[in-house]
């Protein structure tokens, strides 16, 4: 056997800190512009950002803080945040953000579990950090991202000692070099939240963040470049915005953090004013911004592209920023196991000159795996299913942004060395993947399944209908048959019939839900999410219309 012959290449790991390194010093004068929880406009540079994420690792140091120590955050879009995203890793801790939407009991088992040192947190949770603080005994200090006299201010009636972010790094000059160590060791610490069971923690490395940037930037994933001024509108501390905060240095794009105030005209205010070019968020953000475009009759005048992602992302929404605003809308699928982005929908050449309507239905599926990820489906007994758009099974990803197994948990997740997201898709001939539901949502009706996505997808697309979700509701014949829930718009009229004769004619007859509740509202999980599981407790003794005289 000859040895290897190995490349002459420069060994330098891939680090996070290398990223925002990457645009103080070629884009150094690039904006990051934050709106603030003290209610004004913060605008510095990618070379400020740097200095003063040097200053935090400098204060960490000093304040003890170790090579993989986790440091915890609680707080907004904004650039101190940023600080922490980059202060934090750089110095070789850990960051973990932390998600305030949780309940405090999860909150506190999340960082006691993460065993945080430290804990950044935005005044507006103030009221949270004092009511988790006692159950974290291991925390050594929180620290206010503030300065001395916001803190006099705001929180002087906190039992828990804290300490300014201002006055801590203040001490320090940022004239730092960033410490080169291993690629592989951890830089963000991201907890799911934990819709079943108590939240897990997703551990990267520096390696899989750099990886993760590369990839999400590309021209089919997120399209970032220089040229761009970025609005993630998505929390940074829901899977790390989806990558922007080290999509936007690595390319250098202008950076614009919104803060708490994520209403539709708050947004849209901050984005033309700051020449936003790409957003990304959840459905329901569109939701808003759209509903005060039409009340308004504003328009756009510089957004060109969203990624919409985090739940599947209702057609109606789609086809209006495409078709009404000019925007492209980019669906994404991805999980916090995955760093967290999977695919998006961008259409390639073949695609393009197909016509528009199958271009639109195309682009409401979940999309192309980027690099780096590969994906599956696979059937109950296990073997992988064909490509054909129409064979539905259980999604399995794999790739080097993929979990290998939770924090500070033995039993790994892998099945075969792939990782079972949970969700249940199809993929194409084009390899467009199209969540068809959550794995324990699909309704199986009489050995066939039933995609709730769809049925609901169908619902909202019904102008008076505000919300809706479709469950399966137990049939003595067909064992599942679905159900819609729905919550209308205020001065709705439509009947259960005119719903239900809303489904006619867009899915196979089998398909058609066998009734309609109207309720107030649905439950949601703390990430917005529809919580089908409490809806199933809720409705599971309803009895379907022709349920008992199909009983035998
Ligand atoms: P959590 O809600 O548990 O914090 P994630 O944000 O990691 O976690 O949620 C990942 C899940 O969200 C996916 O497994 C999938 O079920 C759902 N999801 C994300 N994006 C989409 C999408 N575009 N369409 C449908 N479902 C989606």
């Amino acid at each position: 056997m000859t040895s290897p012959l190995y490349g002459q290449m420069m060994d330098i790991p891939l680090l996070a800190s290398s990223l925002l390194s990457h645009a103080a010093r070629h884009f150094g004068d690039t904006e990051i512009v934050s709106r603030r929880i003290e209610g004004d406009i913060h605008r510095y540079t990618y070379r400020d950002c740097e200095k003063r994420a040097k200053q935090l690792a400098q204060a960490l140091i000093a304040l003890g803080v170790e090579q993989g120590d986790r440091v915890g955050t609680l707080a907004w879009n904004g650039y101190r945040h940023l600080e922490c995203y980059y202060g934090i890793p750089g110095m070789g801790a850990v960051c973990h953000t932390i998600n305030p939407r949780l309940f405090p009991d999860q909150i506190a088992f999340i960082i006691d579990h993460a065993r945080d040192s430290y804990v950044f947190f935005d005044m507006t949770f103030a009221p949270l950090v004092e009511i988790v603080a006692p159950q974290c005994p291991n925390v050594k200090g929180w620290i206010a991202l503030g300065d001395a006299s916001c803190i006099t201010e705001h929180l002087g009636n906190l039992s828990v000692p804290v300490q300014s972010y201002e006055t801590l790094i203040a001490a320090h000059d940022g004239h730092f070099e960033w410490p080169v160590f291993d690629e592989r060791q951890a830089s963000i610490l991201c907890y799911t939240s934990g819709t079943t069971g108590n939240p897990k923690g997703a551990l990267y490395s520096h390696r899989s963040t750099v990886l993760h940037a590369y990839a999400a930037a590309l021209p089919d994933s997120t399209c970032a470049s220089s040229s761009d001024s970025i609005l993630p509108v998505v929390p940074m501390f829901h899977v790390n915005a989806w990558g922007m905060p080290h999509v936007a240095p690595l390319t250098g794009a202008k950076l614009v953090m919104p803060g708490k105030d994520l209403d539709g005209q708050s947004l849209y205010e901050l984005m033309e004013a700051e020449g936003v070019t790409f957003t990304c968020g959840v459905p329901t953000v569109w939701l808003g911004l759209l509903a005060y475009l039409k009340q308004t009759g504003k328009r756009f005048t510089t957004l060109k592209r969203t990624v919409i992602g985090g739940s599947a992302c209702p057609p109606s929404i789609l086809h209006t920023l495409e078709e009404e605003y000019g925007v492209d809308v980019i669906h994404g699928w991805g999980m916090t196991e995955m760093s967290p982005l999977g695919t998006l929908a961008r259409l390639n050449f073949k695609q393009k000159q197909r016509p528009r309507d199958e271009q639109l239905r195309a682009l409401e599926k979940q999309g192309h795996v980027m690099f780096g990820v590969d994906m599956k489906v696979v059937g109950d007994d296990g073997r992988e299913l064909p490509w054909d758009g129409k064979s539905f099974g259980d999604l399995y990803v794999r790739g080097p942004c993929v979990i290998d197994r939770y924090f500070r948990r033995d039993e790994s997740p892998l099945i075969d060395g792939w990782f079972p997201t949970g969700d249940a898709a199809t993929i194409d001939a084009d390899g467009f993947m199209h969540i068809t539901d959550r794995s324990k949502d699909v309704i199986k009706s009489g050995g066939e399944w039933i995609s709730s996505i769809d049925l609901e997808n169908i619902a909202v697309s019904h102008p008076q209908v505000a919300e809706a979700a479709c469950i399966a509701c137990s049939h003595p014949k067909w064992t599942e048959r679905p159900l819609i829930v729905a919550v209308l718009k205020p001065d709705a009229t439509v009947t259960r019939e005119e719903l239900l004769a809303h489904f006619e004619g867009k899915v196979a007859k089998w398909w058609i839900p066998d009734d309609v509740i109207f309720a107030d509202e649905l439950p949601h999980t703390a990430t917005g999410k529809l919580q089908k599981v409490r809806l199933r407790e809720i409705y599971r003794e309803y009895v379907l219309p022709g349920a008992v005289e199909d009983r035998v």
